[in-house]
């Protein structure tokens, strides 16, 4: 099955598929694909996860929440890549060991391109393009921490609505969306979507994995696709607004060990230092301080570093 053969329409309702889409020019990768057809006709929400080879916590979410559904309650469908980028995901890496390439970075991607930009490709025509809600499941990875939390785009209140009612206690409103991500496809195709956090350093926290199952199944009620109100564990605690392009944070220039002096949310002022590298003797090699008065977003959290790590993302609120 290719994505231009793919209809998830022409799928007998009210039962669950696995699936397996073929990426082009690369007949060695594959993308496994979920489909549940609901009982009755409704709307598509698309689901992924594992974008980032080494974000793990959607992977289970996905499993978890598919196995749960019953297609008989449901009015609309659910489609998921569970594992979207299977090459860094065997690899256990952010980027693809096959090209280097970051997944979340070279949307709409090619056909005609390397195994990362395909890949891009095969999801954006096969699953995003097709739904009618899209949510991305992320999360900070091996080498980071970042608070579990849904993000969304400050300029459309279809995102706004969804984060409301994901269930998570911090919610991210960005003002502009970089080119290249899964959500920036759907953005421009004006899909309504959300990306979740988690706090990610390589395992999966219980609370996390709760927290993106109840997610999926609240936006699963918030689009009437599942009967029902938005199940809501804890009120929302942090309303994040600006900038969650990690690349626009702060960044290591030097290798040695990491150590952080802050706490994720913690409120910093500007020049503030919020953590610093020190050489195999202990002595400080370079220093990482708040460019401006913000919250912390992202941590460095795997201790080593070298030039060019992500170490900190600090961000305005609402209120600010
Ligand atoms: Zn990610």
């Amino acid at each position: 099955m290719t994505a231009s053969t793919f209809d998830p329409g022409s799928y007998e309702r009210g039962r669950k598929y696995s699936l397996d889409l073929e990426v082009p020019n690369h007949p060695e990768i594959t993308i496994p694909v979920l489909l549940i057809r609901g009982a009755n006709s409704g709307a598509m929400l698309v689901v992924s996860a594992a974008v980032h080879g080494d974000e793990f916590e959607g992977v289970r979410a996905i499993f978890e929440v598919v196995e749960q559904i019953d297609p008989s309650e449901m009015s609309g469908d659910l489609l998921a890549a569970p594992v979207s980028n299977p090459p860094a995901f065997w690899a256990g890496t952010r980027c693809s060991p096959l090209d280097g390439a970051n997944l979340a970075r070279v949307f709409p991607g090619s056909p005609d391109g390397g195994p990362t930009p395909a890949i891009a490709h095969t999801l954006a025509e096969a699953l995003i393009s097709k739904a009618d809600f899209y949510l991305d499941l992320h999360s900070a990875g091996v080498a980071c921490l970042m608070p579990t939390m849904a993000g969304y785009s400050a300029n459309d209140p279809r995102g706004r609505d969804a984060a409301e009612c994901f269930g998570a206690t911090v919610i991210w409103g960005h003002p502009d969306i970089a080119p290249g991500r899964t959500i920036s496809f759907a953005h421009e195709r004006r899909i309504p979507w959300l990306y979740s956090e988690a706090r990610g350093a390589g395992r999966i926290d219980p609370e996390d994995l709760r927290t993106f199952r109840q997610g999926v199944l609240n936006l699963m009620r918030h689009l009437n696709i599942l009967p029902g109100e938005a199940v809501i564990q804890t009120p929302i605690r942090h309303r994040l607004l600006g900038d969650g392009n990690i690349e626009a944070g702060l960044t290591c220039g030097v290798e040695g060990f990491f150590m952080s002096a802050v706490e994720l949310l913690q409120p910093v002022a500007k020049g503030q230092e919020l953590g610093r590298t020190v050489d195999l003797h202990g002595e400080t090699i370079e220093t990482f301080c708040a460019t401006d008065a913000g919250i912390v977003a992202l941590i460095r959290q795997f201790p080593v570093v070298k030039p060019g790590d992500a170490m900190f993302v600090v961000t305005g609120t609402e209120e600010t």
